[in-house]
């Protein structure tokens, strides 16, 4: 399971910060690409599990989905892509690139 794995990675990443503080976390903000696919339930889920017991058990994790991104060949302009309307805001040309997936980032730690 994807969000197991990503849950594992999270958990190891938080309670790392927080044992360097000696605090206990609260909450956790990450972020990642639309392409990545975490399915927030499963993700949250899969981590109260796995953080039963240690630091992090009452954490309260918060997800926020990334749009995709473009980038238009003509004017250079980086823009969010509308995907039932995917053209450059700036000068309507529908000849750009997807730019790749945003990471899955840990944005912050809330203790
Ligand atoms: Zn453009």
């Amino acid at each position: 399971m994807h969000e197991m794995m990503v849950a594992e990675n999270l958990l190891a990443a938080i309670s790392d910060e927080a044992a360097k503080r000696n605090v206990k976390p609260i909450g956790a903000k990450i972020s990642c690409g639309k392409l990545y696919a975490i399915n927030d339930e499963a993700l949250c889920f899969a981590f109260e599990a796995i953080a039963k017991g240690t630091a992090c058990e009452a954490l309260k994790l918060q997800i926020e989905h990334k749009p995709i991104q473009g980038r238009c060949k003509k004017c250079n302009e980086t823009f969010n892509v509308d995907f039932s309307s995917p053209k450059c805001p700036k000068c309507s040309s529908e000849d750009f690139e997807l730019l790749p997936d945003a990471p899955l980032l840990l944005e912050e730690i809330e203790f």
